[in-house]
């Protein structure tokens, strides 16, 4: 899958992409991340990007020129498909979730603009973006942050990037609901013994425990997902009886 990114900052993605199961998936080729300047477009020689909104108010608006350019020259160069989805981030976005992480994994491309100062002029969210995403609702400095979280979210549900789909499977949200408690080794931390099924190999039951868990955390943190998770009547009922 390709990620294309517009930002005024390009070396804030250096590090974070770099490592981890980012990094292994661009080594791998399992993803592309194309970085775009979108101070390389700007149309004067003083390399422009912002100016002051009409009507007054604090604070600089990214131009529409500059953005503009920049994603229209990709596409005519072939580099951004015409119809792949152009994202811009923004904290009026609809909210960046699982649900939408999964939407996004099935595309081939993205394309994610990262705004800056007080945002962008309306012109580029009405006639250039085909979809505005925030990451929640607080806002950010720039939209860099946000385009790592949705490049590493994504990435992560794509087949062969981490070392096991079952894995992905069993985080928070995938089904729904909030992952069981996990504890590793020692069995006895200071006096805190690990849940005793979990050391008897019997993964029936253990699978049965986990659900269980799983039921009671989202319902006792996160109550709102449980109406779009898939539940049989019997843990209904379970949830009921808690
Ligand atoms: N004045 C803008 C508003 O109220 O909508 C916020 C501008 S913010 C300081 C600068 C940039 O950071 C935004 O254009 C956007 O790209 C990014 N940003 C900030 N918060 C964000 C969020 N929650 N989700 C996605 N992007 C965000």
């Amino acid at each position: 899958m390709k990620f294309h990114i517009f930002t005024l900052f390009p070396n804030l993605f250096e590090s974070p992409l770099a490592e981890g199961v980012v990094g292994r998936a661009l080594k791998s080729g399992l993803i592309d991340i194309r970085i775009n300047n979108i101070r390389d477009y700007s149309t004067d020689k003083h390399g422009t990007v912002d100016d002051y909104p009409f009507g007054g108010g604090p604070g600089m608006l990214l131009k529409p020129e500059p953005i503009f350019e920049s994603i229209r020259s990709n596409i005519r160069n072939r580099i951004i498909s015409a119809d792949s989805p152009l994202i811009l981030l923004s904290p009026q976005g609809r909210t960046f979730n699982q649900k939408v992480a999964k939407e996004l994994s099935t595309k081939e491309e993205i394309t994610l603009i990262c705004g800056r100062y007080e945002g962008f002029d309306e012109r580029i969210r009405s006639n250039l973006a085909t979809d505005e995403i925030s990451i929640g609702d607080f806002v950010l400095s720039g939209g860099e942050i946000p385009a790592i979280t949705i490049i590493d979210s994504v990435s992560r549900l794509l087949p062969g990037v981490i070392s096991s789909i079952e894995s992905a499977e069993n985080d928070s949200f995938f089904n729904g609901l909030l992952q069981y408690p996990q504890y590793t080794r020692p069995a006895n931390f200071e006096g805190l013994e690990v849940p005793k099924l979990l050391l008897s190999g019997n993964h029936s039951e253990i699978e049965k425990w986990r659900r269980q868990e799983s039921l009671k955390k989202t319902k006792d943190r996160r109550p709102d997902l449980l109406s779009g998770a898939s539940l049989t009547e019997k843990e209904k009922e379970y949830l009921d009886a808690l």
